[in-house]
This record gives C-alpha cells, sequence and structure tokens, in this order.
C-alpha cells in the first residue's frame, strides 16, 4: 500500500528526516516511537501533504502512484488520512458540515453519489456511539471549545466517518485519560480491517495494549534506528531510548 524510500525532508531549511525507508501492507499497524522532535509528527505531515515541510530526496508511492506528486486534497481522497497530534479549531464550520462535505466530495471523486440527508444522518449516529460521543458536539464548530479529550475523540469520529485506506495517528493518546484511551482505541480497532493500514505515532507504550502493532519502528534523529514487533514497545518502556542509540550520529 505504501512504501516510503530514502526520504529526506526539510522545515525551514533545517533536514528533519535523514533517509526513512518504510513498507506498509494493507492489514497491517505500524507503531513509530521515538523521543521528542525526531522527526514523527514531520513524518506523518509529509504523508499528508503538508506544504511546511520539503521533501529533498526520496519518494512515497501510495497504491501505485506517486503521493509527493499529489495535493493534499488529492491525497485525501484517494485515502490518505491524518490525525492531528494538536487538532486545529474551525469556528463558524460545523462538524456535520465538515463531515458531509468531506465525504462527498471523496465520494464524487470515486464516483459514488453523494449520501442522502438519512444515510449520512445514520452514518454519524452509528460512528459517534462507537465513541461515546456527546451528539450535540456534532452540531458545533469543528473542535471549537473541545476539550483536548474531545478533541481527540473527534479525529478518531471523522477517521471512523471517512474510512480511509491508509490512517496516520499522530499521538492520538496524549491528552486522553485512560477510560478514553480505551474508547478511542476501540474506535482504531473497529476501523482497522485488512483492506486497510494505520501508522500509530506514539511515545507511549501504554496504547499498544489497545492497539496492537505488527511492527514497531523507532525513529531518531530522522533516521529509524530499529525496527522490530509489538516486543519492541515493551523493551522501549522498560529501558527508554538510550540503549538503541548509535554511538555517533551524524548531525547535518
Ligand atoms: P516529533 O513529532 O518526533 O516530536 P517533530 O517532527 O515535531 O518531532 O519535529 C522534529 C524537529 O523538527 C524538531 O526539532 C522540531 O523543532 C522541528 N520542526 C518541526 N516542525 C517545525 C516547523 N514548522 N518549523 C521549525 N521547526 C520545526
Ligand atoms: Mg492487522
Ligand atoms: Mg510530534
Amino acid at each position: 500500500m505504501l512504501t516510503i524510500k530514502n526520504l529526506h525532508a526539510t522545515v525551514e531549511g533545517k533536514e528533519i528526516l535523514r533517509g526513512i525507508d518504510l513498507e506498509i501492507k494493507a492489514g497491517e499497524v505500524h507503531a513509530i516511537m521515538g523521543p521528542n522532535g525526531s522527526g514523527k509528527s514531520t513524518l506523518a505531515n509529509i504523508l499528508a501533504g503538508n506544504p511546511n515541510y520539503e521533501v529533498t530526496e526520496g519518494e512515497i508511492i501510495f497504491e501505485g502512484k506517486n503521493l509527493l506528486e499529489m495535493e493534499p486534497d488529492e491525497r485525501a481522497k484517494e485515502g490518505v488520512f491524518l490525525a492531528f497530534q494538536y487538532p486545529i479549531e474551525i469556528p463558524g464550520v460545523s462538524n456535520a458540515t465538515f463531515l458531509k462535505t468531506a465525504i462527498n466530495e471523496k465520494r464524487k471523486h470515486m464516483g459514488l453519489p453523494e449520501l442522502t440527508p438519512k444515510e449520512f444522518l445514520d452514518l454519524m449516529k452509528e460512528k459517534s456511539k462507537i465513541l461515546g460521543m456527546d451528539e450535540n458536539l456534532i452540531g458545533r464548530s469543528v473542535n471549537v471549545g473541545f476539550s483536548g479529550g474531545e478533541k481527540k475523540r473527534n479525529e478518531i469520529f471523522q477517521l471512523l466517518m471517512l474510512d480511509p485506506k491508509l490512517a496516520v495517528l499522530d499521538e492520538t493518546d496524549s491528552g486522553l485519560d485512560i477510560d478514553a484511551l480505551k474508547i478511542v482505541s476501540n474506535g482504531v480497532n473497529v476501523f482497522h480491517n485488512d483492506k486497510n493500514a494505520v501508522i500509530v505515532v506514539t511515545h507511549y507504550q501504554r496504547l499498544l495494549d489497545y492497539i496492537v502493532p505488527d511492527y514497531v519502528h523507532v525513529l531518531y534523529k530522522g533516521k529509524i534506528i530499529k525496527s522490530g514487533g509489538k516486543e519492541l514497545a515493551l523493551l522501549l518502556e522498560e529501558k527508554g531510548y538510550d540503549w538503541i542509540k548509535p554511538e555517533e550520529v551524524e548531525l547535518e
């Protein structure tokens, strides 16, 4: 589904990603861990097409197509979804309007008719129930006045509504208490199937008790320095990152 080859990227002239290789197949869950500032959000944002990040080398192939040539909205329509580490507020645009527009744009792209109002309402009811969302959050402006936890839950609501092929979740667990963490993880697990893939970016092993990864990768200073199975996350929890840091890490 996704092949990343030798990806290098800069932000404001500073090299942040320094040669990432990653291969993700349908049906898989990959966790990306690593200390603060290692480039996890940079990678997530580059997949979604955030123009603040410049790819200077390498390629990203998604479903046989060159992802880097597509605009962010095209990527979304092709099935790439990013749940933000810091979800943004959109005053004046209700959650319902936002999602209806996004879903219908995607359906148009796929040659499908728009959802009828009833179909849309039924879908919202079904998905919001999975996340135990307060119904009045749906009518409110996107994320405006939402608590940190409600914003994170709303990201996963969007995930369930949009049903992408590739879901990239950037620290969706941060700011969630343990009950909310279980509900949100369950939402991701309801979403996940053999035809889609999930990239979970997280600092904490705890999330991976609920969303069980097939592979864990450690990102450090813009490189994947170790990959393994889910047991790697447990080792990191126990031992931290120091033991796998390479002896000398060439900067610049
Ligand atoms: P992580 O998500 O792993 O904590 P990030 O990808 O957010 O790391 O950041 C990696 C590095 O890139 C950090 O040093 C950060 O300060 C820098 N960086 C990220 N985004 C920007 C930006 N928009 N402007 C300047 N520096 C940035
Ligand atoms: Mg799986
Ligand atoms: Mg981050």
